[in-house]
């Protein structure tokens, strides 16, 4: 059986050695597997005729049948056309070609039944379709419609007469002699549960839909499926890793129950008390933490994060934090300091401005084990940095990290430390558990009591005074403001400059308030003093590139005014505002833009104004921009789907990583018998996923 979709694709009838060398070069179709499993992107609606009284220009193609009235060839050199006059008895509707013209007019008939077929523009009040397909209408066959599948082709194909339609008739001699070798790869208890058509009838149908219906039903199966082998295997890998990464034991809780006790500053919210006991469960399991911390902004990461390391402190071991940028790392030092001494915890910072000599000794207390607690940046990866027991490795802001910068955590010790990656770049679960699949993931949901949620408001440049006069009354409350400057990305030079000049219109404006500026063309020791007279409350107006946006916290600033807030994308909006609102006061974020705005800009600041929630606004980006424009994805490469869409598809993904979880769980290693087709296609993918890694 399985030889048959091994077979080569040139001896099918009609394809031929020269067809079946392009269209391997092309698209990668070698196999009778291939071709099926190569999908049309749309299908054509030929099911339905419409009369040309009822056309509108919002209408994809459409189908008309009617008759040529009559046909004349106008208009000179480049813009000479055919246009031929038809009518459905409703109306009338202009038939372009301007090339063919020649063969059109030896073969357009008067008096005949036409079907056509195209898009129908509007030009004044009528309507034309430019190179319309058009055939005489002959039986009663014709007029009972169908979808049409169209193809994605390359140009090299198109030249080569392979259209996006050609295509599917290519495609139909394997249909042909295909159906008695599709097997099914789903047990009965998953397609009767969710009512998903059999294998057989989902290849069919997708290429040869029967009608609408059948074409979805088709679609939502070879989709489950798709999602389904794909959470099965990423679960499969990760119960692999539990198996053969084994980690620290980490029983002893010590100090975590003197902070709780003595030094804890507030009440944890709910959703920190359950994330935390999702990680004291994980460091004492004996199997490698690996997991990920996804929390909004302002929701109290960082107090999870030490109470981690707490776990790992208190078992005699080390524990680090890695920051993406040194203002954060200095951040994370200041208020992890705060409560280490507390406990008598020794800690320190490393980042790349830390002098040669204190990097020595610092050395040296990693090693003998001196040093509880390491803060740091990337620096913290140099080889020279050994601990004498790392058990802990928290990374904050993990997409400015990559896969294999955290695999080189794992060579920092004997026994790999627990991981634990903290995002506050809010992406669906299931889409998390997917792109993050090697990743257990832990979702802090619930805000700290008493905040008040940000007010949104979308200004237009030429209210500038007014939003200024606003700025003015919260300095006067005592308030500070963030002023942030898009980073322009054609030059860096524009950047500045931008920032430069509204630099100089804020000193113009408010000669009476004291002004900190930060940008990423200043040393970090100047940014960082600057970052500290805000800090302290010396200067009023923070202006700013996107520097400020990550982690930054300072709770007396209290308004976030965003220019040219168009150029942003929603999650750096939704990352900026949340520097503000972090404490007790009224918070603000003012997003300025000029009249002129794209369609999806206008969307991005209605979001803004309209939620907080940073899951909603993670939703709505994904709609925008699709999964692919997620930050970390790109190299993941589970987005490599044939047909499912991560972004559109989550309820069907949801149900397939259920379904995944709950057959492993009863069968983690696939021997039952009724789950023998899911372990042969597992085999199957795999095996060509291992072919094509080698042969690329
Ligand atoms: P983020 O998740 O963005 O890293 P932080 O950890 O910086 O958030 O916390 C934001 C602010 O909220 C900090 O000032 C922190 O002290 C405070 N905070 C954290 N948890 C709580 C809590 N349970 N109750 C009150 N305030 C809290
Ligand atoms: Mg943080």
């Amino acid at each position: 059986m399985s030889n048959f979709w091994q077979s080569k694709i040139e001896y099918l009838k009609g394809i031929g050695p020269q067809r079946a060398q392009l269209l391997a070069s092309e698209l990668s179709i070698v196999t009778y597997r291939d071709l099926i499993q190569y999908f049309p992107f749309r299908h054509e609606d030929r099911t339905r005729v419409y009369a040309i009284a009822e056309l509108n220009p919002d209408l994809p193609f459409i189908q008309v049948k009617g008759q040529i009235l009559s046909w004349d060839v106008v208009g000179e050199g480049g813009k000479k056309r055919l246009v031929a006059t038809f009518s459905d008895g409703t109306g009338f509707m202009d038939l372009i070609w301007f090339q063919g013209i020649q063969w059109q007019l030896k073969n357009l008939k008067l008096n005949t039944d036409y079907l056509v077929f195209g898009k129908a523009d509007a030009f004044g009040h009528k309507f034309s379709v430019v190179h319309p397909e058009i055939e005489v209408v002959t039986s009663l066959d014709a007029q009972t419609g169908f979808l049409q599948p169209i193809y994605n082709v390359t140009e090299k194909l198109r030249k080569k007469f392979i259209t996006p339609k050609a295509l599917g008739k290519m495609i139909q001699p394997l249909l042909e002699i295909a159906p008695n070798h599709i097997e099914e790869t789903l047990p009965p208890i998953i397609t009767d549960k969710y009512q998903l058509v059999s294998r057989r009838e989902a290849l069919l149908q997708i290429h040869q839909p029967k009608n609408a219906e059948a074409l979805q039903k088709a679609k939502n199966r070879l989709k489950f499926e798709e999602l389904f082998f794909l959470q099965i295997k990423l679960l499969k890998q990760q119960l692999f890793k539990k198996t053969i990464y084994k980690g620290q034991i980490f029983a002893k809780s010590d100090l975590l129950t003197e902070f709780y006790q003595k030094h804890l500053p507030f009440d944890l919210t709910g959703a920190q008390k359950r994330v935390v006991k999702e990680i004291y469960r994980d460091m004492g399991s004996g199997k490698q933490m690996n997991r990920l911390l996804q929390g909004d902004v302002g929701s109290g990461k960082t107090m999870v994060a030490f109470l981690a390391m707490l776990v790992a402190v208190s078992n005699g071991a080390q524990a680090c934090i890695v920051a993406p940028t040194e203002i954060l790392a200095e951040q994370h030092f200041q208020g992890l300091s705060e409560y280490a001494e507390k406990l008598g915890i020794t800690i320190d910072i490393l980042t790349g401005s830390t002098l040669a000599r204190n990097r020595r000794i610092m050395h040296e207390r990693l090693m003998n084990g001196n040093l509880k607690i390491l803060v740091g940046t990337h620096a913290i990866f140099e080889d020279k940095v050994q601990f004498e027991n790392l058990g802990l490795c928290i990374v904050d802001e993990q997409h400015r990290f990559g896969v294999q910068q955290r695999a080189k955590l794992w060579e920092k010790n004997q026994i790999p430390p627990h991981i634990l990656v903290m995002t506050a770049t809010p992406i669906p679960r299931t889409l998390a558990m997917t792109l993050y699949g090697d990743l257990d993931v832990s979702v802090i949901d619930e805000m700290p009591a008493g905040r008040k949620p940000i007010i949104t408001a979308h200004r237009y440049d030429s209210h500038r005074l007014r939003v200024f006069g606003f700025m003015r009354e919260e300095i006067n409350k005592g308030r500070q403001i963030y002023m942030v400057y898009p980073l322009i990305e054609e030059s860096e030079k524009l950047t500045y400059k931008n920032l430069m000049d509204g630099y100089e219109s804020i000193s113009r404006a408010f000669p009476e308030f004291h002004l900190s500026i930060v940008h990423g063309q200043m040393s970090s020791i100047d940014k960082d003093y600057e970052m500290q007279r805000f800090k302290k409350g010396e200067t009023h107006i923070m202006v700013a590139t996107t520097v400020i946006e990550v982690g930054v916290n300072v709770p007396n600033a209290s308004v976030m005014v965003i220019e040219n807030a168009e150029r942003f994308g929603l999650s750096q909006l939704h990352q900026l505002r949340g520097r503000v609102g972090r404490g007790a006061e009224q918070s603000y974020c003012i997003l300025m833009t000029d009249y002129k705005l794209s369609k999806e800009a206008k969307i991005r600041l209605e979001t803004m104004v309209r939620t907080t929630n940073g899951f909603e606004i993670a939703d709505v980006d994904l709609q925008l921009r699709g999964p692919g424009d997620l930050m970390g994805t790109q190299q993941s490469g589970v987005l490599d789907l044939i047909i499912a869409d991560l972004s559109k598809d989550a309820r069907i993904l949801q149900e397939a990583r259920l379904t995944a979880q709950d057959i492993l769980e009863a069968d983690p290693y696939l021997e039952k018998p009724e789950n023998q087709s899911i372990k042969q296609q597992l085999m199957i993918t795999l095996k060509e996923e291992s072919y094509w890694s080698r042969i690329s």
